[in-house]
């Protein structure tokens, strides 16, 4: 097992006899006599606590120590003999999250460093949490997609950044055909489902910087950065085709297909987003007009030259 704390120290009695004590403590620990062979081994090795003297040859304790906390995720203990040139203030401004004063005792040491460690374990759970609620924030329970929160906040970045580069940006709008008749037949559970069996393969179609969300009961965006029109056409043909292949399967009854019709809109400058989804929405409704079950564009040739299917 890797060390989890690396002590820096010119003093090798020091070194040696800490080393001990941490070991005997349950510790894993090396020592080294500079701030650059340490910076060499933190490189390599993920150490969770840094004990640094600040009087050091070379590069100094305090300059160490704002190395370390300024790349990488760990805590710093800094010890110095001179008590009065060193205050607690200096130490702690320069990132480190404890200080002792030489001589102390190792069991003082052991303490700090018990609390540093349940400081950091605190962090990371800490960390795991707001992570969760971020992506439940972001989330649509049923489907696994993006939310309708999200998609607005996404849409947004995604325009600004289009007026300010210039770049192509496109919008997807999918609604189920006739969905009501699916619900009706085999009840909102059945329904459900296909919306949960949607999000996936509206993922599976999509290239990594896009972003699929579900806009509504049975609506779903999908947001595609550095796209004009007619490659976002492209990818929902993709969409379409693959849904229109799936079979649903409900107890008891025969396979049943569905199919949507989805409707494409590249950004035109200076548009809003409210203006930007309100096309996309009606290319969607232009598709339903056509017969459902493909893709329209707003505007362009495809609006007034309907897919032949
Ligand atoms: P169209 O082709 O014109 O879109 O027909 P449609 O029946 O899909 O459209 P309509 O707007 O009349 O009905 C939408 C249906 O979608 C009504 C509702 O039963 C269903 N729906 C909306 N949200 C959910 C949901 O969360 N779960 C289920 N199972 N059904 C939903
Ligand atoms: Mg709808
Ligand atoms: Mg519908």
């Amino acid at each position: 097992m890797e060390p989890q704390i690396l002590i820096v120290d010119d003093d090798t009695l020091l070194l040696n006899s800490l080393g001990d004590f941490l070991e005997i403590s349950g510790f894993r620990s090396v020592g080294v006599s500079s701030a650059e062979t340490a910076l060499e081994l933190i490189r390599q090795n993920g150490f969770e606590i840094v004990l640094i003297d600040i009087v050091l040859p070379g590069m100094g304790g305090l300059e160490l120590t704002a190395v370390v906390k300024k790349k990488y995720d760990m805590d710093v203990i800094l010890m110095t003999g001179y008590q009065d040139e060193h205050s607690y203030e200096m130490a702690i401004e320069s990132g480190a999250s404890d200080f002792v004063i030489k001589p102390f005792r190792y069991e003082e040491l052991l303490l700090r460093i018990r609390r540093v460690l349940r400081e950091r374990e605190l962090n990371r759970e800490r960390n795991r949490i707001m992570e969760k609620l971020k992506k439940l924030a972001t989330t649509d329970g049923l489907t696994k997609l993006f939310n309708s929160r999200h998609f607005y906040n996404q849409l947004q970045l995604e325009v600004d950044r289009t007026l300010r580069y210039a770049h192509p940006l496109s919008l997807l709008f999918i609604d189920i055909d006739n969905f009501k008749v699916y619900n009706d037949r085999y009840g909102h559970l059945e329904g459900d489902k296909v919306l949960a069996r949607l999000g996936e393969i509206i993922k599976s179609c999509l290239r990594k910087m896009d972003s699929a969300y579900r806009y509504g009961g049975e609506e779903f965006t999908v947001i595609l950065p550095e796209t004009g029109a007619a490659e976002a056409r492209v990818v929902a043909e993709r969409i379409r085709a693959a849904i229109e292949k799936e079979t649903f399967m409900v107890e008891n009854a025969p396979a049943d297909k569905i199919t949507v019709s989805i409707g494409v809109t590249e950004h035109r400058s200076p548009e809003s987003i409210t203006e930007f989804i309100k096309r996309s929405d009606r290319a969607m409704y232009d598709a339903k007009d056509q017969g459902r079950n493909r893709v329209s564009i707003h505007p362009g040739p495809d609006a007034s030259n309907p897919d032949p299917r």
